[in-house]
């Protein structure tokens, strides 16, 4: 749990910085376009005296954007998904240590794991950190208290008709009893950097990390939201009949130290 706060801090961090690089980035630009102007009105005036000096500068613009973008696409392409067979209660209860810290008195939470559910399919980061941000959300959305449900189901057939293959899916939901969402905010949740938190407080980066995990890895999401009652996400992934591998031999570090 430790490890996917570090990552959920991060992804926060990172959505604080994209703001300052989009800022950074477009200073080079400018860099580029004013070099580049004064180099046309020079030539259109027949002054070609010193031309290189705008060359000089609008490549050494262009070099510092294309190595920060390099470096972001490095970054991107750090973390590939690694699928295997969880246990998808452990990492629930794993996460609800976590949440527990970050909810105040008045949210209260409950947890509803079925019995002999089979492991998902899924990399085990990723999926804490969803559900981490999914509980986040919850808790966001409940300011005067209420109560945060985390739970774990086989997914009936019905439930995943919308879904491509026809194998086994587990369902995992977040409801809470918040302020619920308008329709023109549901039709827009997944939408990378959609938010609709005070500046500084939300990256509008939560769903759309958690849409985009449910894709790559063959599930899906559903909202369902109403206004003043409260909102409940569904998180649906594939599920195994494979054994996870016992703890000990676990390549994840989460479950070991104190927690
Ligand atoms: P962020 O939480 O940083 O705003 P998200 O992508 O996680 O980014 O969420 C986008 C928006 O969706 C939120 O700003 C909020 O308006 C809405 N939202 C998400 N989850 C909930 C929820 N449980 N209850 C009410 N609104 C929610």
């Amino acid at each position: 749990a430790e490890a996917s706060l570090r990552q959920s801090q991060k992804m926060e961090a990172i959505g604080q910085l994209t703001g300052g690089i989009a800022h950074d980035f477009n200073n080079m630009l400018t860099g580029i376009i004013g070099s580049l102007d004064m180099m046309r009105r020079r030539i259109a005036e027949q002054r070609h005296d010193g031309l290189e000096r705008y060359i000089e500068t609008a490549l050494g613009s262009a070099e510092r954007a294309a190595a920060l973008t390099h470096r972001l696409l490095a970054f991107a392409r750090r973390q590939p998904l690694e699928p295997s067979a969880l246990d998808v209660a452990a990492v629930i209860h794993s996460v609800a240590q976590l949440v527990t810290h970050a909810l105040p008195e008045s949210v209260s939470l409950r947890l509803a794991i079925d019995e002999d559910l089979p492991n998902a399919l899924a990399d085990s980061n990723q999926l804490e950190n969803a559900i981490l941000n999914l509980a986040v959300n919850a808790r966001d959305a409940m300011p005067d208290g209420g109560e945060l449900v985390i739970s774990a189901a086989f997914a009936k057939p019905g439930d995943v008709a919308a879904l491509a293959s026809g194998g086994d899916f587990l369902r995992i939901t977040v409801a809470d009893t918040g302020e619920g969402m308008p329709q023109e905010v549901v039709e827009r949740v997944f939408e990378p950097f959609f938010t609709t938190k005070p500046q500084g407080q939300g990256t509008g980066l939560g769903l759309s990390m958690v849409y985009g995990f449910a894709q790559q890895s063959g599930g899906a999401v559903r909202v369902d939201s109403r206004l003043g009652e409260g909102t409940t996400i569904h998180l649906y992934l594939p599920a195994t009949h494979t054994k996870p591998l016992p703890a000990e031999q676990s390549t994840k570090p989460v479950h070991k130290g104190t927690g």
